[in-house]
């Protein structure tokens, strides 16, 4: 658990685990011999990927940006991922228990992102934080329910329709201020809806980009996902976080990352973006 302030507000990373993912997959049409320096795969090929929520204190609210893979995986799927479910576990380290959550935002729908939005009870899906009002971009929940050939096994009902029928899902349409301090802000390219979060507080701040800016190893605009569906719009995107992020010093923190969950971005001497680790500032 890592934990910073920004102005008036505290910043945990609260973490599902860790959990592994294809290299190819991760890293699209760049060539395996030029990511395969930054991150070495295991004999299957598979890389691992943290799972990083982030935990925003504003003094009157307590928000959960992102909710990791969760318990309700298959068995089958739990072996391929090989992931812990470790987020509950973890609110203990942070002194916080999940009836304390406010607010609940889900960058996207993709199953490593929203998992832990519930569980199972007596078999059947319960929210995982049960006073809490959770945020999705209405787009994206259109798009889950489409349930398109390309990428339904990324989506899983379970993590969101219960939460739609009892009205404790509320959809947004575009940019929006959620709770003072913490708004969302849409950056198309992984999916069409993904949106960032972004936090203000005594003239700093701080942002989680989720998936166009998963980790450290994609901070080349050009290193995009091999998952996303509009890859152009990723890498134009990139462009315009970075423009907004490295001058005003953003400190981003990094959905996948299992090793740096947190840093700023600064031009490095090849005029490529780098990661400035928070305690080196
Ligand atoms: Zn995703």
């Amino acid at each position: 658990m890592e934990r910073t302030t920004l102005g008036d507000f505290e910043l945990t990373i609260l973490s599902d685990g860790n959990y592994y993912l294809d290299g190819g997959a991760m890293f699209g049409v760049v060539p395996k011999v030029l990511w395969e320096k930054r991150i070495t795969p295991d004999e299957h090929n598979n890389i691992r990927m943290g799972l990083n929520s982030l935990l925003i204190r504003t003094g009157r609210h307590n928000v959960l940006v992102e909710t990791g893979i969760g318990s309700k995986l298959s068995e089958k799927s739990q072996a391929i991922y090989r992931n812990q479910a470790m987020l509950i576990k973890n609110f203990e380290s942070a002194a916080i228990s999940p009836e304390e959550i406010d607010v609940v935002i889900n960058t996207h729908l993709h199953f490593d992102h929203c998992g832990w939005n519930t569980y199972y009870k007596d078999g059947k899906p319960v929210a995982t934080f049960p006073r809490a009002i959770y945020y999705a971009q209405e787009g994206e929940l259109e798009h889950a329910h489409e349930q398109h050939e390309r990428d339904r096994v990324s989506y899983m009902t379970d993590n969101y329709d219960p939460l739609i029928k009892s009205g404790q899902m509320k959809l947004l349409k575009g940019d929006a201020e959620v709770v003072p301090g913490v708004s969302v802000k849409v950056y198309p390219g992984h999916t069409r809806d993904l949106q960032a979060v972004i936090i203000r507080s005594g003239g700093k701040v701080a942002a989680y980009p989720s998936d166009l800016l998963s980790d450290t190893k994609h901070l080349d605009p050009t290193w995009v996902l091999g998952y996303d569906l509009y890859p152009l719009e990723s890498i134009n995107n990139k462009h315009r976080f970075y423009e907004a992020a490295i001058p005003q010093e953003w400190l981003v923190i990094f959905t996948h990352d299992h090793e740096l969950p947190w840093a700023y971005i600064d031009i490095g001497e090849k005029g490529r973006p780098v990661a400035r680790a928070i305690r080196q500032k």
